[in-house]
């Protein structure tokens, strides 16, 4: 075939904007542009090197980056693409631009109506949602060359042409696709490792360091109980009991530092998720309430989850007490427990004062905190205890509307 070259060049150029994209790392600055622009230069690159034209169609892979750009990069780099895909075929020239007038907006429409459940989807669907888009373009561009005004001739060797044109774009999708959500798992798993390196080297300083601080507190703590109860003095008893406020407070610390050292849970059994949260929300009301937050529960059946209960306890109480305190002007604390697929989901939302993606990224990371009470564990804790489940715990959140803390645990079988 004459275009075989061009061909290649447009895939060339479609995978290295992919490559390029993964290689920038998962901690680059611009990352939210370069989602645009790569794509974007792909797209226009494509179109400045068609693999064919017959009676005035230039046919090229855009369709492909154009896809990629709405269904990982959603609305916003969405309609931007497709604007300047439309603007510079209109620059070409050339009887084509009608056919991409009428065969890239009902695809382009179909992509947006899909993108709020493509985020949900497993990757095996994903890639059917793609495949399915390119090739119904493609064959939208079928119809449309043999049938539309201009007529393309129905010889042998352009139907042939079209036959393999469809089966191209489905395949090429699927490829880069493929290629795409194969980085994207690496480019997570490589945050994931990072994060549990972390827990790890704090949890050997932590094992080493609060135990011998834990014994002379216990013992200061014993000496001040005896010193409390035989001075009289009503200021001296008032300092005492500081001190031992203060010192339990220090113990608290410890306490929460010695969870991340062990990392084996000591009585594990399998319990109801749904009974913990239930227990945990009622000794929370009453916290919430004195804040004005009202906490909406939603639990269905019961979800049967393999761990500590105590610590489970400690996990949710962390991430609501935290979803309280982001809303000091009061507000609805969401919990909502459902089972998926094979693992039990616990949802805490708040509507509270939210984060930056910046904040996000440092959450479990030793002593982040903002409030001037907090000590900047209880997330850590939260994470290792997860983890030590073989759960998850996924946060998003936006500043000034609020977080969304999803919790999933594998259920017990
Ligand atoms: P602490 O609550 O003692 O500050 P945490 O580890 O529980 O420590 O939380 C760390 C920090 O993460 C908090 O100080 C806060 O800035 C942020 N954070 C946690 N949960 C939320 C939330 N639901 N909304 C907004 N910020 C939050
Ligand atoms: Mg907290």
């Amino acid at each position: 075939m004459a275009g075989t070259e061009q061909l290649l060049l447009n895939i060339l150029i479609i995978v290295l904007s992919i490559l390029i994209y993964f290689s920038l790392g998962p901690q680059y600055k611009y990352k939210k542009a370069v989602a645009v622009l790569l794509p974007g230069t792909a797209m226009l690159l494509c179109m400045t090197f068609p693999f064919n034209v017959l009676g005035g169609y230039k046919y090229d892979l855009r369709v492909i980056p154009l896809l990629l750009g709405i269904l990982y990069g959603g609305y916003a780099s969405g309609i931007l693409l497709s604007t300047v895909m439309i603007g510079y075929r209109y620059y070409l020239g050339g009887p084509g631009f009608i056919l991409t007038l009428y065969s890239f907006p009902p695809v382009i429409l179909l992509a947006f109506a899909l993108l709020r459940r493509f985020d949900q989807m497993q990757s095996k669907t994903r890639y059917l949602v793609g495949s399915g888009l390119a090739l119904l373009w493609a064959f939208i561009c079928t119809l449309i060359s043999f049938f539309g005004s201009k007529g393309v001739p129905v010889t042998q060797e352009n139907i042939l042409f079209y036959v393999a044109f469809c089966f191209l774009h489905a395949l090429a999708m699927w490829m880069c696709m493929y290629l795409m959500e194969t980085l994207r798992e690496n480019e997570q798993m490589k945050v994931e490792i990072q994060r549990t390196e972390k827990l790890n080297a704090l949890s050997h300083l932590a094992a080493s360091i609060a135990h011998e601080v834990r014994n002379p507190l216990t013992v200061v703590r014993g000496f001040m109980q005896l010193l409390k109860e035989k001075k009289t003095d009503e200021s001296e008893q008032r300092y005492i009991r500081l001190m031992i406020d203060e010192l339990d407070r220090a113990e608290e610390i410890i306490h929460n530092f010695l969870t991340l050292a062990k990392p084996q849970n000591e009585d594990v059994k399998c319990f109801d998720a749904a009974v913990e949260v239930r227990h945990v929300v009622s000794v929370a009301s009453a916290y919430a309430s004195l804040r004005n937050v009202e906490i909406q529960l939603d639990l269905g059946a019961p979800l049967m989850i393999k761990g500590n209960p105590a610590k489970f306890s400690q996990v949710l109480l962390n991430i609501i007490k935290n979803g309280i305190e982001a809303m000091p002007k009061g507000g609805t604390l969401q919990i909502i427990g459902l089972q998926e697929e094979n693992s039990a989901i616990i949802d805490v939302i708040d509507m509270g004062v939210g984060m930056t993606q910046q904040e996000v990224n440092r959450l479990g990371t030793p002593f982040f905190s903002s409030k001037s009470e907090g000590t900047g564990l209880g997330l850590l804790t939260s994470f290792r205890i997860v983890q030590m489940m073989n759960g998850t715990i996924k946060v998003t959140s936006k500043k000034g509307k609020g977080t969304h803390f999803s919790i999933r645990i594998p259920m017990a079988s």
